[in-house]
């Protein structure tokens, strides 16, 4: 009667541990998850910036364009008013503004060089940041459905098992299904402690040697003294099935 009692109360126990096992995934699932989103969305705005950089650096290089452009088209201009020119002085100060263009113009070119590989140097990370979000994106297709169908699954999972242990608790005298039921709510999920090397298994308690004999004669259910758990003492299921 009582060792049909424990025998109860432990596969119980296994159907709450269960549950436990449940509610942390019910905790580090949607963790994850987020975590995939997250990588998604850090690679996207990672592209975004580089790529703005980008456009930044382009903008600069057709400024320059348009600056040379003008230079040139200043200089050929001026070089044309050079056949009309009457005196020396003229002739000149038309030649040294020309040289002065010329010289800016190599100038904005040589800046030209430095954007250019600038702009090779962001395109590596554009590719790298492509390369970097393709990866986040396969990840988050190969693992996000899975991901949303076990956490949809996790609640009734529990249900299950909650039925079935309840199914159980039904056949149990009422104050051992409410000790129990309380050492589950206040206990760490741990109603049931299995005795070990003399002591109670879950607190480590040192069982007295009066306790531990009568433990092993499964004639009335004995509490942990110190943590109040449910002891049950692990040759309950060294014997042959029994009525
Ligand atoms: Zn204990």
């Amino acid at each position: 009667m009582i060792k049909n009692q424990l025998k109860t109360l432990s596969t119980m126990q296994k159907y709450d541990d269960k549950i436990g096992r449940f509610r942390v995934l019910q905790n580090e699932l949607p963790k994850q998850l987020a975590k995939i989103m997250e990588s998604v969305d850090a690679a996207t705005s990672d592209l975004l910036a580089v790529e703005s950089e980008r456009a930044e650096l382009n903008k600069a290089q057709r400024a320059i364009d348009a600056d040379i452009q003008q230079a040139n088209s200043q200089i050929d201009k001026y070089a044309r008013q050079l056949s009309e020119i009457k005196t020396n002085k003229e002739y000149k100060a038309l030649n040294s503004e020309i040289a002065y263009l010329s010289e800016k113009v190599s100038e904005l070119e040589s800046q030209q060089l430095v954007l250019m590989d600038q702009e090779n140097e962001i395109k590596e990370r554009i590719q790298a940041a492509k390369d970097n979000l393709a990866k986040a994106e396969d990840e988050k297709r190969g693992q996000e459905g899975a991901l949303r169908a076990q956490i949809d699954k996790l609640e009734s999972q529990i249900e299950e098992n909650r039925a079935e242990r309840n199914k159980l608790a039904v056949t149990l005298p009422t104050n051992i299904i409410k000790h129990y039921g309380n050492m589950i709510k206040n206990m760490g999920n741990l109603a049931v402690s299995f005795t070990k090397d003399g002591s109670c298994g879950a607190c480590g308690f040192m069982i007295r040697p009066q306790i531990r004999i009568e433990l092993q004669l499964f004639s009335r259910i004995i509490y942990c003294e110190n943590c109040g758990r449910i002891m049950i003492d692990p040759t309950l299921y060294d014997e042959p099935e029994e009525e």
